[in-house]
């Protein structure tokens, strides 16, 4: 039936259908009619509906090629088992291996090559092309011997091996007692049904024209197939004029043609309307550019539901449900409008289904493959404890977030970087309730034990317990996934892990229902691929072969989302065709969707495939176009294109099909600009003055709730706290914890205070939010754990030296010192993994290309003439002290801890801070010149005698300077220690009036900072 466009289309449609005899006979077997995909039966189903009423369960059926087959498969007198598409692949991936046996291929046998094997093998099949032809036909193209071109020769070999593995596909699906859709066909012609389907009206065009459309094959059955009296093809003139018709003729000779005319009316009961659309422009818009150019998909709708809202606005709007939002693919738009339509309160509809893989519990599958392909490292780990999806126990009780939290940071302080035998020996050594909490992971120094540092360390290992108990379980349940065993097993094992852990859903949640279905569909996927491995092909797997399987497996299944009942239809272009709509929106329209790119064959260019009968380019692109076309005049009243430029972050060019506009000869109609009324709820919150009756009952309470509160521009917002000190923050903040009261409290932490100089809000973060760094997992040391090993080393070995009865190092004793040192080195590196141990070693030995840091220090030392006569090493300074500022001396206590501290000979001290990296800023630095003033006042008496400070450096192991003096000359001393005592005093000032400015002394710390996260760093700079 040949009709003149999509309203001439649905009309025939309607007409054969409502015309239907077997119908208005009660015919037992209800017609089918052939739509590309569900969303298009979903639209006729409509369509029908409201024109001549049909009842979905009386009317005729409305499947796609696939339902179709399912159909008259049911149909036959005893019908084989069908097979379902995961045990055809699984099939085919035996027979890939076995045809692969012995053969020369260029490729390494994937699964993925695998289903395009069975891809290319349909394909064949269903443009009524054989096994043993295929191999004729590529062999007679490849032409002659062809000895010489090895090209050539690696084709002929792909060819005899994929004629084999096709072979043996057949035999082994024969030898089954199934069949697949091949087989079907043969049994449908062969057989007569006892109750056949008496017509079949197909709607859509073939393969060529049609991603979804019939093969020669299928219209082939449908001509054979006894019982079948009727059957009807309806395609526009567009669609024949591509090239479909002749395709038809050569296929279907004497077929019979009618025009629509012959049988279609105008739909009951309403108007058709004028016969073609207005192409709807932009203002201004250029002849030659009849369409919308915006800035990306998420625009597009953004424009649309402004112009629906103006319509609204001026009375002339279609109704919603007469209203289309047409696009090539689905994604990104279904996701994208989730997000649009409801905030500028329009509803919609949606009909295509959506992938599985997209489904956050598909998501929760994938955090248990993640876990046991990365050895149970610390991250994927805890993600997968951590999941809402899960639930682990023990004792009966859920572990809590709490808990997984404390055992996140617990592992990275062992430095715990997978592996499920080192787990079970951490979990060993975990105590309840007495921590093995002083020493790290590597086996290095203790902890320092700073009385706050001890509390969170033991707080958090027995917060940490259960999730460490539970973290070892799980591990022990999944480990076998990572060891080889049959197929089978593996999903099975994978299986009962998901039922065993799956949390109980709350029927309440709103999304309850949709998470049922999810699990549902991912049990029945793993629960079908093991009885498939069990029955067809069991090879051994281990964990990467099982999470490719599963992933695959899962993304090739949909999932349909609940869609509401009313609103905008949101459909693609080939359900569009079906769809009685005034406005439709044609979105998208860029050269990466438009024309559908066809799948490229991987086996052989388009030159070979043209022997096999495969369509040409110009064909397709034909049929595109005529798509198009017919799309752009499908609507009642107005149809508008629009395209975009930017897809995420790449720059996309407009599709070629818009130069196609001119031919479907539609008047154009400039859109008046849209006024700057609010549309979305953003707006009516974010525009002056925020406009509250948009909101929702509960929205608005909130939103009250917000313009009440104090302005943005208030100190507080910018890094002020009134009441820091902690008398006045317990009474105005009682949300600071306890420790952050103490932290405040004397002693002040002299580091800390340096922190404070670095950037204040950082200090805030650290100090009175008690924030954590975010651990970060590595395979060396990270500079907090390389700094403390460092400085662990250097004691041992000062120790060592001091026991061992020597003083000073100095030039004859420098070989002895460097072998004592070697010793030290050795002993603390057998705790490390072997590779960072090396590492370790070249820094603190040196290699022959640069000397280590070892030598740096001894040098250093043997290099002045005063002899050392006690060396204190991590020295405590602790107390009150007494700091000279402007304003008089001042009591302060502080507390602090001195790297080394060298007395010498003549009464004077020498200060060494060791610095891993590089030195500070001198005319900012706290730590050396603060301990420098209060070493001196700790060390009166000491040894009967007053000590001053004669010497303060940083031994810094980056920079062009080893030995960096915190002061070169004498002179300069009482400038420096003044400077940094009034810095102190004033930074302690600052604290207490509660400054904390996001203001670091250079802004490129922002880059590594990790309160980055919790910073409104935004007006501190360009960064
Ligand atoms: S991100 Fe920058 S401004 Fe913010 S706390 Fe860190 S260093 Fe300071």
């Amino acid at each position: 039936m040949r009709v003149p466009d999509l309203h001439g289309f649905r009309d025939a449609i309607t007409a054969l259908c409502g015309a239907d005899p077997g119908l208005r006979a009660g015919a037992r077997v209800r017609p089918y009619v052939v739509v590309p995909n569900r969303a298009a039966a979903r639209q006729l189903e409509r369509c029908l509906a409201s024109r001549v009423g049909a009842d979905p369960g009386v009317g005729p059926e409305i499947v796609t090629r696939d339902e179709l087959y399912d159909r008259l498969h049911a149909r036959l007198e005893n019908p084989p088992r069908r097979l379902n598409a995961l045990e055809r692949e699984v099939i085919a991936q035996r027979t890939a291996r076995d045809a692969a046996k012995g053969a020369e291929l260029a490729f390494r046998l994937r699964p993925g090559l695998v289903a395009e094997m069975l891809r290319f093998y349909d394909q064949l099949r269903r443009q009524s092309q054989h096994v043993p032809r295929f191999e004729e036909l590529i062999t007679d193209a490849l032409g002659g011997d062809g000895d010489l071109d090895r090209g050539a020769e690696r084709l002929r070999q792909q060819t005899r091996f994929l004629a084999r593995a096709f072979r043996e596909y057949e035999r082994r699906v024969r030898e089954s007692g199934a069949c697949d859709e091949h087989l079907l066909r043969d049994r449908l012609v062969a057989e007569p049904s006892a109750d056949p389907v008496q017509r079949v009206i197909v709607t859509v065009a073939d393969w060529i024209a049609d991603a979804d459309g019939l093969y020669v094959a299928d219209f082939d059955v449908l001509a054979r197939m006894p019982g079948l009296e009727s059957l009807d093809i309806v395609a526009t003139e567009a669609i024949l004029g591509s090239g479909f018709h002749e395709r038809l003729h050569n296929w279907l000779p004497g077929i019979e043609e009618v025009s629509a005319a012959d049988v279609a009316r105008p739909c009951n009961g309403r108007d058709r309307g004028p016969e073609r659309p207005a192409l709807q422009v932009p203002p201004g818009a250029e002849s030659d550019e009849p369409w919308w150019t915006l800035r990306d998909r998420e625009e597009e709708l953004v424009s649309i539901a402004r112009q629906i809202k103006a319509d609204r606005r001026c009375a002339d709007a279609a109704p919603l449900d007469r209203t289309a939002i047409v696009f090539k693919h689905p994604l990104p738009y279904l996701y994208l409008a989730a997000e649009t339509l409801p905030a500028a309160r329009i509803p919609y509809r949606t009909f295509d289904a959506l992938p599985l893989a997209a489904e956050p519990i598909a998501a929760a599958l994938d955090l248990v493959l993640e876990a046991v392909s990365a050895s149970f490292g610390r991250e994927p780990l805890v993600a997968l404890l951590r999941s809402p999806h899960f639930v682990f126990r023990r004792d009966d009780h859920a572990i809590t977030r709490e808990s997984v939290s404390a055992l996140d940071r617990a592992l990275s302080d062992r430095r715990y970087l997978g592996d499920p035998n080192r787990l079970e020996q951490i979990a060993a050594s975990w105590r309840e309730g007495r921590p093995d909490r002083l020493r790290q992971g590597y086996g290095g120094p203790p902890k320092p034990s700073a009385k706050v540092e001890g509390l969170r360390y033991e707080n958090r290992d027995d917060a940490a317990t259960a999730a460490v108990q539970a973290a070892v379980a799980l591990a022990r349940e999944l480990a076998p996934l990572a060891e080889s065993a049959p197929a089978s097993q593996q999903v099975t094992r994978l299986l009962a892990f998901w039922d065993g852990h799956l949390r109980p859903l709350d029927d309440a949640d709103p999304l309850s229902a949709r998470e049922q279905r999810g699990r549902a569909a991912i049990r029945q996927t793993l629960s079908a691929m093991a009885s498939v491995h069990a029955a067809h092909d069991d090879p051994d797997w281990i964990i990467d072969d099982l999470a490719l399987a599963v992933r695959r497996a899962v993304e090739e299944q949909t999932f349909e989302p609940e869609s509401s009942a009313a609103g905008v239809h949101l459909v693609d272009d080939r359900a569009a065709r079906y769809g009685d709509f005034d406005d439709v929106a044609i979105v998208g329209v860029v050269e990466t969707d438009w024309p559908e790119r066809p799948r490229r064959n991987i086996f052989y260019p388009p030159a070979l495939l043209k022997a096999l009968g495969w369509p040409s380019e110009r064909e397709r692109r034909a049929a595109a176009d005529a798509h198009f076309l017919d799309l752009l005049a499908g609507a009642r009243r107005r149809t508008l294109i629009s395209t975009f430029t930017l897809d995420e972050d790449a720059l996309v060019s407009r599709s070629t099909q818009l130069d196609e506009i001119p031919r479907a000869r539609l008047s154009v109609v400039a859109r008046p600009a849209v006024a700057g009324a609010r549309v979305f709820v953003d707006e009516a919150l974010s525009l002056e003055p925020p406009a509250l009756s948009a909101l929702d009952a509960d929205a608005r309470i909130w939103a009250d709730l917000r313009l009440s509160r104090s302005a943005a521009e208030q100190p507080q917002f910018h890094g002020s706290l009134p009441k820091a000190t902690a008398e006045l923050a317990e009474a105005a903040e009682p949300n600071v914890s306890q420790r952050a009261l103490r932290a405040l409290r004397l002693p002040f932490s002299v580091s800390a205070l340096e922190t404070y100089l670095d950037c204040p809000f950082k200090f805030f973060a650290q100090h009175l939010l008690e924030l954590d760094d975010e651990p970060d997992d590595e395979e060396v040391m990270d500079p907090r754990h390389q700094g403390q090993f460092v400085h662990a080393v250097f004691e041992q070995f000062f120790t060592a030296w001091q026991t061992a009865g020597h003083r000073a190092i100095t030039s004859e004793n420098l070989d002895l010192a460097r072998a004592l040192f070697t010793d030290v080195v050795d002993r603390a590196l057998d705790a490390l993994p072997e590779a960072e141990g090396g590492l370790e070693r070249t820094r603190l030995l040196g290699s022959p290309a640069a000397a280590g840091l070892g030598e740096a220090v001894f040098r250093m030392e043997a290099e002045r003439p005063v002899a050392v006569v006690e060396r204190l090493l991590e020295h405590r300074l602790e107390g009150v002290f007494t700091i000279a500022t402007a304003a008089g001396p001042r009591a302060i206590a502080l507390k602090g801890k001195a790297d080394r501290l060298d007395l010498l000979e003549d009464g004077t001290c020498r200060l060494i801070d060791y610095k891993l990296g590089w030195p500070p800023d001198k005319s900012r630095a706290l730590q050396l010149p603060i301990y420098s003033v209060c070493a001196e006042q700790r060390l009166a008496n000491h040894r009967g005698r007053e000590w001053t400070i004669g010497e303060a450096m940083y031994l810094a192991f980056k920079g062009p300077r080893r030995v960096v003096p915190l002061f070169s000359k004498a002179d300069q001393r009482a400038k420096v220690l003044t400077d940094a005592q009034q810095r102190l005093a004033d930074t302690i000032d600052s604290i207490a009036r509660g400054e904390f400015p996001p203001t670091p002394d250079d802004v490129w710390r922002c880059e590594t900072c990790t309160f980055a996260s919790v910073c409104r760093k935004d007006y501190v700079g360009d960064v």
